[in-house]
């Protein structure tokens, strides 16, 4: 075991301070080490995860996520498996909990409580059309970036949390119910969709209305302290189900009537996300997400990404690439970023390759500017890195791709290319033409050398 002092290491990052702790572990601040690149790592127990819950659904759920990329959705980036544990590596968000904001300074005001419902409304929409669904759904799991934009975390983690054992007794406190759908609570089969509208739903009314629709504090209190009874269970359960709250006076009719059509307790008339998109409460200053827009508005949000996280930590000009050493080099040729546990997908959604040149640092980024401008990127150089950024909006919107030199020895440089914005198989389409652009630099890449073994 390593001694008390030494910091911990996960793969490439280094673990700091404890951001939080949930109903599925702790959620812990942590930095890439070469890049600076600074992230969430969400650490759950093997044992606990795998002991009720089928791998399998859990495998695709967890890829389905890696490729989700969307402004309001805590994207993963990565997971990594040790011995006893599970590692998520999620992108960093910095500007604390939306529910901190309304502890702090009570309900909101009805345009401000929109747009965070339309943001909300966004994530989920877009998470289901891919599948993914969301089943715990609360104000803990809205975040907020520096920016004041809504970031929904724990997308397609509902895999990790046990669900309610047949006894009937809840056994955890994986959602409570304050937020859950009637149909969930009462364990019959539900579909995903409705419950997360249901959970929106009470969400909206929490943000404007200061305290939930649902809600008694000694029920709570007993919930939160002890595993459920399945007799007070009911109790609450009945008064969900008759749907039985009022909306406050100063909400308005608009915002009363799509409320009132959300909190429906039958899952098959409850209003759906495509109808709350064409409400006209809803609908008032409606932005419609970011990458959807076209090229500036998506590069601005990438960079955000991009920017905080590298340039922050590389301010000195570089007179020549970061220099690799065998470690650098030995991690980097490992796939350790997948492990275990989710072995079998790595293939499906690679997103980063390397290549190695006998060329100059700058003309290799000369090459891939050239390479890559055709292709309709732009260009964007900062030391030895290089951002490409796609023009056309394409399934998951624009890509944008991350490539940087490293020096292995004097004349040996490596180039790593790395996808961080938009779909893995667009990506992939781009990387073959973009990568036959590089024929004349490229030494020996590892799609070759692979080959070669292979053939
Ligand atoms: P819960 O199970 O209650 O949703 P989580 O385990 O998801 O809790 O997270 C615990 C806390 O860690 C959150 O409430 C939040 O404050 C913090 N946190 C979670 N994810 C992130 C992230 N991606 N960036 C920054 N903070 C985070
Ligand atoms: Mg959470």
């Amino acid at each position: 075991m390593a001694p008390a002092t030494a910091r911990t290491r996960v793969g490439p990052y280094e673990l700091g301070r404890t951001l939080g702790e949930g109903t599925f572990g702790k959620v812990k601040f942590a930095h890439h080490t070469r890049t600076g690149d600074i992230v969430a790592i969400k650490i759950l127990d093997k044992d606990q995860v795998l002991r009720h819950q089928m791998v399998e659904q859990i495998k695709r759920e967890i890829s389905t996520m890696k490729l989700i990329k969307h402004p309001n959705v805590v994207n993963i980036y990565e997971v990594m498996g040790r011995k006893t544990k599970v590692y998520i590596v999620l992108e960093f968000v910095d500007g604390g909990e939306l529910f901190d904001k309304i502890a702090k300074l009570g309900r909101l005001k009805e345009d401000e409580a929109r747009r965070y419902f339309q943001q909300l409304i966004n994530a989920v929409d877009y998470c289901h059309s891919r599948g993914v669904y969301h089943r715990d759904l609360k104000p803990e799991n809205l975040l907020l970036d520096s920016h004041d934009v809504l970031k929904v975390s724990d997308f397609g983690l509902s895999a990790f949390c046990p669900k309610m054992n047949e006894d009937g007794l809840l056994h955890t406190t994986c959602g409570t119910p304050n937020y859950v759908a009637p149909e969930v609570l009462d364990n019959k089969g539900y579909g995903g969709a409705a419950a997360d509208v249901w959970s929106c739903g009470v969400i909206l009314f929490v943000l404007m209305a200061g305290y939930l629709p649902f809600d008694e504090p000694n029920l709570m209190a007993l919930y939160k302290k002890f595993s459920i009874f399945i007799a007070f269970f009911h109790l609450f359960l009945h008064w969900i189900y008759r749907a039985d709250f009022t909306c406050p006076p100063w909400f308005s009719s608009g915002s009363m009537k799509l409320i009132k059509s959300i909190l429906n307790p039958n899952p098959l008339t409850r209003i759906k996300i495509s109808e709350i998109l064409e409400n006209e409460w809803f609908k008032k200053g409606y932005k419609s997400p970011d990458f959807e827009k076209g090229k500036e508005v998506s590069l601005d949000d990438v960079d955000a990404v991009f920017n905080d996280s590298e340039e922050h930590f590389v301010m000195e000009k570089r007179e020549k690439p970061e220099s690799l050493n065998a470690f650098g080099l030995i991690s980097k040729s490992q796939v350790f970023n997948l492990g275990k546990l989710f072995e079998n997908d790595a293939a499906a959604i690679k997103r980063e390759t390397r290549f190695t040149s006998r060329c100059s640092p700058n003309e290799i980024l000369s090459k891939i500017e050239e390479a890559a401008r055709p292709l309709g990127f732009n260009v964007r150089q900062h030391n030895y890195k290089m951002r490409l950024q796609g023009d056309k909006t394409g399934r998951k919107g624009c890509v944008s791709v991350a490539t940087e030199v490293f020096e292995v020895a004097p004349s040996l440089h490596m180039v790593e290319v790395r996808k961080t914005a938009g779909d893995t198989l667009e990506f992939h389409k781009f990387y073959k033409s973009f990568s036959s652009g590089l024929k004349d630099i490229v030494w020996k890449s590892e799609a070759n050398a692979e080959e070669e073994k292979r053939g």
